[in-house]
């Protein structure tokens, strides 16, 4: 056992770049048409948002979120048939995330788990309450979007989100472009193909409140990715048209929207898209309740502070731990849970703080968020 106890009045800076694991940059696979595709339903009321609204959504552009997210990899009840790695579960979120950034969204990674259960991880159906439950009883957090990577999925898909908007979604990691396509759905997104709220012209003239009440995405319909020549490319050859507005139009589905079943050609969410998921970021709860502050704090004044079990906290910029005043204590201590401290830039460890891991590591990260 390792034994760590700092001295009072010595005030230690920790610029560990632990977080580097997460700088590599994989994009979209271009050249194999993945096979399944999202099961997410949209919900009976969905969120439309004023232009008024839309408009100041816009002007706060250069403010950046970053989103708490847990990962929990599933596996058979022996513990084997893991349905995805530590090292690749890194790779997915940062490819995920290189997706968002643009748009000032980003996601701070506070901890994962492992799940052992073999119905959970190979052939629950994402579209029935129960086996949502049974999932969500493993270790489901409050204010993180939680994170549940499969083997595979009793329904044939490839991911669900289970509500637009949403604080957990599902991914079978053979299909881990779903990573991205369902977060958007966790942050308001609907598909490009949408016609819950009416079915948007090709002509733009009913964009804002039918289809996918985004107008910088192109109408869209279902089933327009399987329309492609040659097979496994990117280049739409149907000749779908749809009587609108006095005439006959001709689509020009957006196949590379990641909102599309167009998965093989992800390259990007539009700028409105990103005023939506913005809109649903500052607006809806259940994804407001997921942003990380800017500064964070644990002191131990007047009480003491004991930590055994799993714990994280994040931060956009500064973390701080100790007592600010003699004669308290932290102890961040041995117990059966991961204890993961990130902050945008930097971790002040302060007197009156003992770190004492055992059975699990107590992990501090200097995460530049979007980078
Ligand atoms: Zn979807």
């Amino acid at each position: 056992m390792k034994k760590y106890i700092l001295q009072p009045h010595i005030f230690l800076l920790i610029h560990i770049l632990i977080a580097t694991c997460l700088y590599t940059e994989v994009y979209a696979q271009q050249n194999t048409k993945p096979k399944q595709n999202c099961s997410t339903k949209t919900p009976l009321v969905i969120t439309k948002y004023t232009q008024e609204q839309l408009n100041g959504i816009e002007r706060t552009i250069d403010y950046l979120y970053v989103i708490r997210v847990y990962v929990h990899i599933l596996r058979d009840n022996d513990g084997t048939n893991a349905a995805t790695t530590e090292a690749q579960m890194h790779i997915d979120l940062q490819t995920m995330t290189n997706f968002f950034k643009p748009h000032n969204i980003c996601f701070m990674f506070v901890g994962f788990e492992y799940v052992n259960n073999t119905f959970l991880n190979n052939s629950m159906n994402p579209g029935l309450a129960a086996d949502e439950a049974s999932l969500l009883a493993n270790n489901k957090h409050n204010d993180a979007i939680d994170i549940y990577v499969h083997r595979s999925l009793g329904d044939g898909s490839g991911g669900n989100s289970y509500n637009i908007p949403s604080d957990h979604f599902s991914v079978v990691q053979a299909n881990n472009f779903n990573f991205y396509h369902e977060m958007g759905h966790c942050l308001g997104l609907l598909h490009t193909f949408e016609t819950s709220g009416g079915t948007e012209c090709p002509d733009g003239s009913n964009c804002n409140n039918s289809g996918d009440l985004v107008c910088d995405t192109q109408a869209d319909f279902g089933g327009s990715e399987n329309m492609v020549t040659p097979p496994n490319s990117c280049i739409y050859t149907g000749n779908q048209t749809i009587v609108c507005n006095g005439s006959t139009r001709s689509y020009a589905p957006p196949i590379n929207n990641i909102m599309s079943y167009w998965a093989a050609c992800y390259t990007q969410f539009t700028v409105q898209q990103a005023t939506r998921m913005r809109a649903t970021i500052a607006n809806q709860n259940v994804v407001n309740k997921c942003l990380v502050t800017l500064d964070a704090t644990l002191y131990a004044n007047s009480i003491n502070i004991t930590i055994l079990n799993e714990f994280y906290m994040a931060a956009k910029s500064d973390i701080r731990i100790g007592a600010v005043t003699p004669g308290n204590t932290v102890f961040i201590g041995s117990g059966n849970g991961k204890k993961y401290i990130n902050a945008g830039n930097k971790i002040t460890i302060m007197a009156g703080t003992v770190i004492r891991p055992a059975s699990s590591p107590t992990k501090f990260f200097i995460n530049k968020l979007c980078d």
